[in-house]
């Protein structure tokens, strides 16, 4: 099918929650992708911090083919190789010592809800209060857009969750403000993506780690994404040298195949037990098998690292460009996960962009965001920058 014809199926029987879109991608290889016109696009997006690897990543392709020439789906109900390989790989590179698996990011942040609140009910002490911040992405269920610190989210679905309370991020006296002995849980992105790109200030994460164990509140970080390498380790918490109760990630964990995963210390993981909580899906042979191979490459020694370099160059370029563009207002970000904040609404922007060939998006009205695939090679980067330049200036900015 070309665009247009696309287009129109899509018009006719998908439920419009995400508006018109300029063209429809059919193909993808590393940092490259093609529309189903034939035209090529350098991909500065990875379908939102999802193929950090790039797209069909030959060792997620051949994990995917092995596993679906074998075994694609069985239930939790048995135990499934791919899904403990994976609990192992990802418990021996980060805090967590347990792990529950589901589809994608709101599943996530709910899990790691759910099993704070019945954390502190099986102890028999209920803290059901939860403490996340404005301007905070959590996901859009019920639970997950009370959690998500912007109003535009829940507008039209209330009632929401009871129990939430926000705290504005990097402030540590509204944070500790907000910790009353009800709150069993504080939620919070190492670094804030769609609320615009937001890096707290150092010590803040470290200063938060500090005002939960004076409460006993147990600390979440959404890593949903921030992990898997955006930011220039394998975790965006490594940077502070703090480590959470619970961690959620998604995004990038299968490279594009749907799975989501809530990691947690031993002593935290006693709050679910057997029938506790569960997903059909979660951790399936197929989405696990394009896991394991995700995190064995990410794993790679020099790989991260590497992804790091590439984040120094994109960032050393695009802080030059911020001091020539006045509409430039401020860079933000860290490794591959960069926001270029401007002074207007940066539609246009984003939209010359694209008719340039490089596909990014925004991170709330204001804020241009990069997540280049973590493979993007120095040349597309500079190309990448030296096109924003070319259209900052055509746009006047
Ligand atoms: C994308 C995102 C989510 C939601 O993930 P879904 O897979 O869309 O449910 C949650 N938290 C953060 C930080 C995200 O960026």
């Amino acid at each position: 099918m070309n665009t247009e014809q696309i287009k129109a199926l899509n018009d006719a029987h998908v439920i419009n929650t995400y508006g018109a879109r300029k063209m429809a991608i059919v193909r993808g290889e590393g940092a490259r992708l093609w529309d189903a016109d034939g035209r090529e696009y350098l991909d500065f997006f990875a379908g939102i911090a999802v193929c950090n690897l790039g797209h069909c990543h030959p060792k997620v392709t051949e994990a995917i083919c092995r596993q679906a020439a074998t075994l694609v789906h069985v239930s939790n109900l048995y135990y499934i190789e791919p899904q403990v390989r994976l609990a192992d790989l990802l418990s021996r590179h980060s805090f967590a010592e347990r792990w529950f698996f589901c589809n994608g990011g709101a599943e996530a942040n709910e899990a790691a809800i759910k099993i704070a609140r019945r954390f502190w009910a099986e102890q028999g002490t209920p803290r059901p209060g939860v403490v996340t911040a404005l301007h905070s992405f959590h996901g859009r269920t019920l639970a997950t857009i009370t959690a998500t610190g912007q109003p535009k989210y829940q507008k039209g679905f209330e009632p929401l969750l009871p129990g939430v309370t926000y705290v504005p991020y990097d402030d540590l006296a509204a944070l500790e403000a907000a910790l009353t002995p009800e709150v069993g849980l504080v939620l919070l992105e190492p670094i804030q993506g769609e609320g615009g790109v937001r890096v707290p200030a150092p010590g803040y994460l470290r200063g938060v780690r500090e005002l939960c164990g004076k409460t006993g509140a147990l600390l979440a970080f959404d890593e949903v994404q921030t992990g898997l390498g955006r930011t220039g380790t394998l975790f965006a918490y490594e940077h502070d040298g703090v480590t959470p109760d619970i961690m959620t990630l998604a995004k990038g964990l299968g490279n594009g195949v749907p799975i989501g995963a809530m990691g947690c210390t031993e002593r935290v993981s006693a709050g679910f037990a057997p029938g506790s909580h569960a997903a059909t899906f979660g951790g399936n042979p197929l989405s696990s098998a394009a896991a394991v191979a995700t995190m064995e490459v990410l794993t790679e020694p020099g790989f991260v690292e590497a992804a790091a370099a590439k984040g120094e160059r994109l960032f050393g370029a695009l802080r030059a460009l911020a001091a020539k563009h006045p509409k430039i207002v401020e860079v933000r970000g860290r490794g591959l996960m960069a926001g270029i904040e401007c002074a207007e609404a940066v539609t246009p922007a984003i939209s010359a962009l694209l008719d340039a060939g490089i596909i990014c998006g925004p991170a709330g009205p204001n804020v241009i965001r990069f997540l280049p695939p973590l493979i993007v090679s120095e040349g597309d980067i500079d190309h990448a920058v030296s096109t924003l330049d070319r259209v900052l200036g055509e746009l006047g900015w």
